[in-house]
């Protein structure tokens, strides 16, 4: 009896430990609208939201403490309802031109990201959950399995928490972290409508960019999302038989209907897709492959992004020779399909999706 209560007691307490971690709302998880909604409702003018917004998102207050033209009680209850956490940055590993961030979060999980320096400016990749459920054979965070998804105030943070790391601007914004963005679509939709506010962190809409492995409801969903963000598909494979072997999403979603979504989404948006081929040794780095992609993507308003692998320890995989690349790379070009090879940023760092995180949780 008495060992019941106990067992009891521990469930209870992980219960709420658990609700505490996720679930209570923060500052930095409501939009605009949101939060003018929220002044409304406690009797008080929506253009505080604005106020507020401009406090935290262009002064970057770490208190609530810094707000001067808001009441004292309205900041008593603000506090109260809306705390204004971050998530904490544990690890920063710094290259020439690469930033990795390794964040704690409140429930003591792991998240990454990464920042890269471009003549352009700078761009920040940013994770989306904890682990990943999509489980591609080649990725680290897939091997890791999904915990838990982001709030949406555990996105935004690590862009502000990067910015005054850094102490310049972020100008554009990749959700190509850890995790799977479609599978975690509302959270995802918020952060980027916070980020883009012109009152939040500004980043213009074309500056922003989801990648997903390919979850066709999704990518039929986000035709219609009233922001003009990029698309980029993790395709990694010409065919469904290889892609079958890579990347168990296709076996629910196989390359025939993702490719008629991508149409449908450029057709609806006049937006151009990115198709990412990351290039496997002896997998899909063949002239074959290379003919067989030009045929698939003809005539789609897209251009692919060939990536070269970024080996793990922990899976057998490898990158495809320079000379390999530079071979599919002519063949795309010859097909008239728009193609660049990315530039690479931080393998001396495990900058490669979930690489930092295992390090640091599987030591
Ligand atoms: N789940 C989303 C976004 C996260 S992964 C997606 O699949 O697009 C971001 C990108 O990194 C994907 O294209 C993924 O396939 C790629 N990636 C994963 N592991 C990698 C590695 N070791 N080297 C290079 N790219 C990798």
């Amino acid at each position: 009896m008495i060992n019941f209560f106990f067992v009891s007691m521990e469930f209870f307490f992980i219960l709420i430990y658990n609700n505490i971690g996720c679930e209570k709302m923060n500052i930095y998880d409501k939009n605009l609208e949101e939060l003018e909604e929220y002044f409304l409702n406690i009797n008080e003018k929506k253009f505080k939201a604005k106020q507020l917004y401009k406090w935290l998102y262009q002064k970057k207050i770490t208190s609530y403490d810094e707000v001067t033209d808001i009441k004292k009680e309205i900041i008593n209850k603000l506090k109260e309802d809306l705390p204004l956490e971050t998530v904490k940055i544990v690890k920063v590993e710094k290259d020439k031109d690469v930033n990795k961030y390794l964040f704690r979060l409140k429930d003591h999980k792991h998240i990454e990201a990464v920042l890269m320096k471009h003549d352009y400016g700078n761009s920040i990749c940013v994770s989306s959950q904890v682990g990943c459920n999509m489980g591609c054979k080649f990725c680290e965070s897939g091997r890791r399995k999904k915990v838990r998804n982001l709030t949406t105030s555990e996105m935004v943070t690590q862009l502000l928490l990067v910015e005054e790391n850094l102490g310049s601007k972020i100008s554009h914004v990749v959700i190509m972290g850890i995790g799977e963005p479609f599978d975690n679509y509302e959270a995802v939709m918020n952060f980027v409508k916070i980020i883009n506010n012109p009152f939040g962190l500004q980043i213009g809409s074309r500056h922003i960019t989801i990648s997903t492995c390919g979850i066709v409801p999704k990518i039929y969903e986000f035709m219609n999302f009233p922001y003009q963000v990029n698309l980029a598909i993790s395709l990694h494979a010409p065919n469904n038989e290889i892609r079958n072997k890579i990347m168990p999403i296709n076996q629910v979603y196989p390359i025939e209907e993702m490719i008629k979504a991508v149409k449908k989404y450029s057709d609806k948006t006049n937006r151009r897709v990115t198709f990412e081929y990351i290039m496997l040794r002896d997998i899909n780095d063949s002239m074959t492959c290379a003919k067989e992609l030009s045929t698939l993507l003809k005539g789609i308003n897209c251009y692919v992004n060939i990536i070269p692998y970024n080996e793990t320890e922990n899976i057998s995989f490898r990158r495809s020779e320079v000379f390999q690349i530079t071979k599919f790379y002519d063949i795309l070009k010859k097909n008239n399909i728009n193609v660049t090879i990315r530039r690479e940023f931080g393998s001396k760092i495990s900058a490669a999706c979930g690489q930092l995180r295992s390090k640091k949780e599987e030591l």
